[in-house]
C-alpha cells in the first residue's frame, strides 16, 4: 500500500532498528539512561537551547511546556486549527486550568500580531491572566515566514507574554526555508519537535528550552505518566533521525510538488501550492470519502472527509515512483 495519511505511518529503517539494538541503556527515571542524555542534549544543541526532555509524544510535550508557563487560570493564545488547541484533547484546560484564547490564522499560518494584541487580556480581576503565545512551525504543511518570528518575539516581550513553539515539523521548515532549525527557534522560550512524524523513528518527541524550564517540565512529564525506564531503546532511533533524517525531508518535499503539480492537470481537482511535505487538494465533483475508496482499490491510502480538503503527506516510505502511481490512480478514480 502507498499510504499518504500521514507522515506518522513512517516505519524505523533497518539501520534505526540497529541503532536501536546496540543503544546503552539504564533508568532514566533515575536520570541513568546515557542514550536518553545523549538524544536531549543533541536536539537542545540543533535548536540553540540549553536542555531537553525527551517525552512519548508531541502531546505531551506541548502539555509539559504549557504547564511550565501558565498556572491555573492563566490563558495561552493559540491558533484556531493549532494541534495544541484543535487535537490535543483540550489537555491545557482539562489537566491544566489553562483557558485557550483561539485566534483564527492568515493564509500564511501567522497569528496575525494586531488581532493577538487585541485579545490581549487587562490586568483587571474579570479575565484571565494571559501569559503565552504558542506558534506552529510547519502549521498546515505552511512555514511561517521568518521575519514574522522576531516581529513574534519583540511583541511578546512588550507585552511580558512568554512563547511557545510547537516545532512538531520544524526540521521541515529548516529544509524548505533554508535557515536552520536553531534560528527558527531562536526566538522562542521553548520548543517542541517531533521524532516519529518525517524523521521516521517510531515513537517520540523532545521539548527544548533553558535548564530551569526543563527541570520544571520534568517534574510535569512524570505526572503526567511520562518518567519512562530504559527508553535509551527509543531515544537511539531519534538520535539516528536527527544524525541521518533530517536532509532527506528535502526529497520529501519534492515528492509532494510533483505529486501537486500532476494531480493539478486533473480536471475537477483544485491543488494548493505546496510548501513542505503535505499537498491539499480539493473537488467540487468528487465526495473525499468516495474518492478514498476508489484509491483504496487501486493500493492508496488516504483519508477523505466529507467537506474538507484532502491532505496527501510524503514521507520517507514513498519514492518518486510512488508519486506516478498516485497521479495515475487519482485520474483513473477521479475519471470514474
Ligand atoms: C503530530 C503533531 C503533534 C504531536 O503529536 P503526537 O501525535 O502526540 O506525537 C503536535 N503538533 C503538531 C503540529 C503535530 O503535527
Amino acid at each position: 500500500m502507498i499510504d499518504l495519511r500521514s507522515d506518522t505511518v513512517t516505519k524505523p529503517t533497518p539501520a534505526m532498528r540497529e541503532a536501536m539494538s546496540q543503544a546503552e541503556v539504564g533508568d532514566d527515571v533515575f536520570g541513568d539512561d546515557p542514550t536518553v542524555a545523549r538524544l536531549e542534549e543533541l536536539a537542545a544543541g540543533l535548536l540553540g537551547k540549553a536542555a531537553g526532555m525527551f517525552v512519548p509524544s508531541g502531546t505531551q510535550s506541548n502539555l509539559c511546556a504549557l504547564l511550565v508557563h501558565c498556572g491555573r487560570g492563566d490563558e495561552y493564545i493559540v491558533g484556531q486549527t493549532a494541534h495544541t488547541y484543535l487535537f490535543e484533547g483540550g489537555g491545557a484546560a482539562v489537566l491544566g486550568g489553562i483557558q485557550p484564547q483561539p485566534l483564527d490564522q492568515a493564509d500564511d499560518g501567522t497569528l496575525p500580531l494586531d488581532r493577538v494584541g487585541a485579545f490581549v487580556k487587562p490586568d483587571d480581576f474579570h479575565y484571565a491572566r494571559t501569559r503565552l503565545l504558542c506558534l506552529e512551525n510547519t502549521t498546515w504543511g505552511k512555514v511561517l515566514p521568518f521575519e514574522y518570528l522576531g516581529a513574534a518575539r519583540e511583541f511578546t516581550d512588550e507585552r511580558g507574554l512568554a512563547l511557545h513553539l510547537d516545532g512538531a515539523r520544524i526540521f521541515n521548515a529548516a529544509i524548505a526555508s533554508g535557515k536552520s532549525a536553531e534560528l527558527i527557534a531562536e526566538h522562542f522560550d521553548s520548543v517542541s519537535i517531533c521524532l516519529s512524524k518525517g524523521l521516521g523513528a517510531p515513537v517520540g518527541s523532545v521539548l527544548v528550552a533553558s535548564e530551569d524550564f526543563i527541570k520544571e517540565a520534568k517534574r510535569w512529564r512524570k505526572m503526567l505518566g511520562g518518567g519512562m525506564r530504559q527508553s535509551g531503546v527509543i531515544a537511539a532511533a531519534g538520535i539516528h533521525a536527527l544524525e541521518n533524517q533530517v536532509n532527506r525531508l528535502a526529497d520529501d518535499h519534492e515528492n509532494a510538488r510533483a505529486l501537486a503539480v500532476g494531480l493539478a492537470g486533473i480536471s475537477g481537482l483544485e491543488v494548493d501550492p505546496v510548501q513542505t511535505n503535505m499537498v491539499f487538494v480539493e473537488s467540487q465533483k468528487i465526495n473525499p470519502a468516495f474518492l478514498a475508496e476508489g484509491l483504496q482499490e487501486r493500493g492508496i491510502l488516504i483519508s477523505g472527509y466529507p467537506g474538507q480538503k484532502i491532505r496527501l503527506v510524503t514521507h520517507l516510505g514513498i519514492c518518486r515512483k510512488d508519486i506516478e502511481t498516485v497521479i495515475h490512480a487519482f485520474q483513473e478514480a477521479c475519471a470514474t
